[in-house]
């Protein structure tokens, strides 16, 4: 039987997040109040997770915690927002306090990190469902958007693309062959880079005035840029030698590794196009953030993605991340 919602929600969730001063009631009252600053808009986001959708059964609490709010930190990021409030709707079917303490530890470190105050929240019973809902600030009229790519334009991305898809993958396989074996450092990196995604918060803020279109890449590179170019209504060229690539993902995959790079999901990287008089902008961005951005391709006015392979176009098509469904 659950101790009562409010005690819960007390012990694990009062003051969970980061303290900020524009929360003028937090968690305890029927809604909080917030006072959002003068000349800005308000970037609003929700995103669930759902067990056996969107996680395995039995994932840890603390990556649950974590990833719930880092895939809505991603798209705040995407829109060059600062990330300010979180509401936390939590489904759980049976009351696990290890497993809050666990929850409330992996969400609490991430919202401090990015100046994230949990300001209300809802615990019911069911299957197993964590729904965050994140608002972030930006100055009027300056939020990066996906309808601002221009033919000519340079289309990046930051990081690695693939790794969580093979992290996902590897997960899968341990789940069939019931449980864990030792770990090489590949898997291991490969599992962390699925469960603890890193929003590039502080990448997308620094693209404000600079990337004419963003996006986040949730679904794999090759259907996010799709998205980003049909929004812009344009098309690109993409050159699969230039897809970042961890060594980890080339030591698990080998020549197949690109693949996973453009249909892998869960990257939660970003993609973005920039005007080619901006570039050296963004050389100074990259060198000041430490944030590796790679040069993948080149926006065009034909529509769709053209896939470049030593100078030849291939074809490909991409099972976009199924989301556990086959
Ligand atoms: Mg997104």
């Amino acid at each position: 039987v659950f101790r009562s919602e409010s005690d819960l929600i007390e012990r694990y969730f009062c003051e969970l997040g980061a303290p900020r001063t524009d929360v003028a009631l937090g968690i305890g009252d029927d809604a909080a109040l917030l006072r959002p600053a003068a000349g800005y808009e308000l970037a609003l986001t929700t995103d669930a997770l759902i067990e056996g959708v969107h996680f395995l059964q039995g994932a840890p609490a603390r990556s649950l915690g974590h990833r719930a709010l880092a895939v809505n930190l991603s798209d705040i990021a995407a829109m060059g927002a600062a990330p300010c409030w979180a509401l936390l709707s939590l489904n759980l079917p049976l009351l696990d306090e290890a497993w809050l303490a666990d929850f409330a530890d992996g969400f609490g470190a991430l919202a401090r990190a990015h100046g994230v105050a949990l300001v209300g929240g809802n615990l019911s019973r069911g299957a197993l469902c964590i729904t965050v809902a994140l608002a972030g600030q930006v100055p009027a009229a300056s939020a990066l958007r996906r309808d601002g790519a221009r033919p000519g334009d340079a289309l990046y991305v930051s990081g690695c693309l693939g790794d969580a898809a093979a992290g996902l993958a590897q997960l899968r396989a341990d789940e069939q062959s019931h449980g864990v074996g030792s770990q090489s450092a590949v898997e291991q990196y490969l599992r962390a880079r699925f469960e603890y995604p890193t929003p590039r918060v502080a990448l997308g803020q620094a693209l404000r005035g600079v990337a004419s279109a963003c996006i986040d890449l949730s679904d794999g590179l090759y259907g996010d840029l799709g998205r980003l170019l049909q929004a812009s209504a344009c098309g690109a060229q993409l050159e699969t030698e230039a897809l970042p690539l961890s060594a980890a993902l080339r030591s698990r995959l080998g020549t197949g590794a690109w693949q996973a790079a453009l249909s892998g999901g869960e990257d939660y990287e970003l993609c973005f196009s920039v005007p080619i008089d901006r570039t050296t902008r963004l050389e100074a961005i990259a060198a000041q953030s430490g944030e590796a951005l790679t040069r993948i391709g080149t926006v065009r006015s034909e529509g769709g993605i053209a896939l470049m392979q030593a100078k030849e176009v291939i074809q490909f098509s991409p099972s976009s991340f199924d989301h556990f469904r086959h």
